[in-house]
């Protein structure tokens, strides 16, 4: 049967290097509070396992490494905070896949802004509502490049950081998430079944901050790649 209305195309990454190609998406996941001095920053101990909540996958914003995206500040907010994390891309699915194996569902990895309007999510918080309005908007997810694997080298040295306007605002190490990546992958794949093409917002170190129209936000991790976004 036919469809009754235009199907979308899927939302998709550009993958780095001549051999290209788009990675589409499937879903987008955000570890939530998973870097000890940013739950400190945000009013808590450090010490709280972490949690999840997702982005539509049309909420990602690709942009070429050398370019510069254009985000625009969203609706309703006062407030727009950046939050620069390391995304890793899910090739394999699965459900219930242990952390010893995770790593072999890893498609690749890109440098991701978690974007936030934190006055409305900080609203829903007090009122015990739905995040969503405060995570979940358009363009929200911008996201570089996507690199294979094989092609980074990721360790709890790797350096993730961003700049705002040529001044560091974050800059921290991968090795500083309380959840490594394939315990993230652990816990992820227990509640739901991760498929090729997810995308997983890994968490955010401290310094988040917020941006107004303007400023250019220069994200990387080293050995990843890099982003960078005006804030239109
Ligand atoms: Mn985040």
């Amino acid at each position: 049967m036919p469809f009754v209305i235009p199907v979308a195309a899927p939302a998709s990454v550009p993958v780095h290097g001549p051999s290209g190609g788009q990675f589409p998406v499937h879903r987008v996941y955000c570890v939530g509070r998973n870097c000890a001095q940013h739950a400190v920053e945000m009013g808590f101990t450090g010490r709280e396992p972490p949690f999840f909540f997702l982005k539509p996958a049309d909420a990602v914003l690709p942009v070429r490494e050398g370019a510069t995206g254009e985000m625009h500040y969203p609706s309703l907010t006062r407030d727009l905070h950046h939050e620069v994390e390391l995304v890793v891309a899910i090739g394999q699915g699965g459900h219930d896949i242990a952390a010893k194996d995770a790593l072999a569902h890893v498609w690749g990895y890109a440098v991701g802004l978690d974007m936030t309007r934190r006055d409305l999510q900080g609203e829903m918080k007090k009122q015990g509502r739905p995040w969503c309005i405060g995570k979940a908007f358009e363009e929200s997810a911008p996201i570089g490049e996507l690199h294979r694997a094989a092609e980074c080298r990721i360790d709890a040295e790797t350096e993730i950081r961003l700049d705002v306007n040529g001044q560091t605002r974050q800059s921290s190490r991968i090795g500083k998430l309380i959840w490594s990546i394939p315990e993230i992958i652990e816990h992820l794949s227990a509640a739901w079944t991760l498929a090729p093409g997810d995308l997983i917002y890994t968490g955010t170190p401290e310094g988040v901050g917020a941006v107004v129209q303007g400023d250019v936000l220069s994200a990387s991790v080293t050995g990843v790649g890099s982003l960078q976004v005006k804030i239109v």
